[in-house]
């Protein structure tokens, strides 16, 4: 069986033109789009002092999780509703949009009231309940690809989202599971021009994620605007030593401002080119 036969609202065949997606001031699909913030969110005083360095920095759009998919039960599982009140309250004293991951088909109507995005994370990107109901919201979704899942069935988890009547979902690439061990993931970069080739959607990468290791975020960023993508989700903390999820892969303000004046040179010189 051809997996991908039946993508006919996200093939390139049924609409040839990219998809751009409004999200405050952001065109996601038209311009580098870059969703910078904590992994989760633990105080206020911990996302507005990343808010407030990511913005400085230029990033367009804050993330933060306030429900945390952990490996362990026993691991910090995010603050839920008071989480998403402090993400929000934060964003609006910065004036940004925000993205945050849902995990429970549930919650998606409520979330929506606070969140600009709604992200499906690596490990729900098959929960087809999930995904249904994000197709009936009216907020974009930032569809991430499953780890252990190929191309064919994360562009077939859009056309889930896209058949339910949301046309808006943003894929991103965070990393696959290989037989590397010294990675988190590994960053699958031939994702990006291979996707584009057969859908419309916009895809971003996830260089946090893929890597679990600050030190690689910044070349990884890199390549992944060299190889087309349409922006980037990364994982900044104000205090990356004292996060509660996923502080080996979160850059300090400091190298998330050097990192988004590297981003805008290579962005700069690359559009230069174009024209
Ligand atoms: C996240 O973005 O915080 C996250 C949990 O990502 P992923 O689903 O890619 O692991
Ligand atoms: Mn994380």
């Amino acid at each position: 069986m051809n997996a991908m036969k039946n993508l006919k609202l996200c093939s390139l065949e049924g609409r040839p033109l990219p998809t751009c997606i409004e999200v405050g001031k952001a065109r996601i699909g038209e311009n580098f789009t870059i969703m910078a913030g904590p992994c989760s969110v633990e105080t206020m005083k911990q996302t507005m002092e990343t808010a407030i360095a990511v913005r400085e920095a230029g990033a367009d759009i804050l993330r933060g999780g306030v429900f945390k998919p952990r490996t362990s039960p026993y691991d910090f599982q995010g603050l839920g509703l008071e989480g998403l009140r402090i993400l929000r309250k934060a964003a609006n004293e910065v004036e940004m949009p925000i993205v945050t991951e849902v995990i429970d088909p549930r919650d998606i109507p409520w979330v929506a009231e606070y969140a600009d995005i709604l992200q499906i994370g690596t490990r729900n990107m098959q929960n087809f309940s999930l995904l249904k109901e994000a197709g009936r919201s009216y907020r974009p979704v930032l569809l991430k690809r499953g780890m252990h899942s190929t191309i064919a069935e994360w562009l077939n988890c859009a056309e889930y989202i896209l058949a339910e009547g949301n046309p808006n979902v943003i894929l991103c690439e965070r990393g696959i599971r290989t037989f590397e061990g010294s990675t988190r993931n590994t960053l699958d970069l031939s994702a990006i021009p291979n996707v584009q080739r057969l859908t419309h959607l916009p895809v971003i990468v996830d260089p946090s994620h893929a890597t679990g290791r600050r030190e690689l975020i910044e070349p990884m960023s890199l390549a992944a605007l060299a190889a087309g993508a349409d922006g980037l989700e990364i994982e900044v903390h104000a205090c990356p030593d004292e996060a509660l999820c996923d502080g080996a892969q979160s850059l300090t303000p400091e190298m998330f401002k050097d990192l988004m004046k590297k981003l805008r040179y290579l962005d700069n010189a690359l559009k230069s080119y174009e024209e």
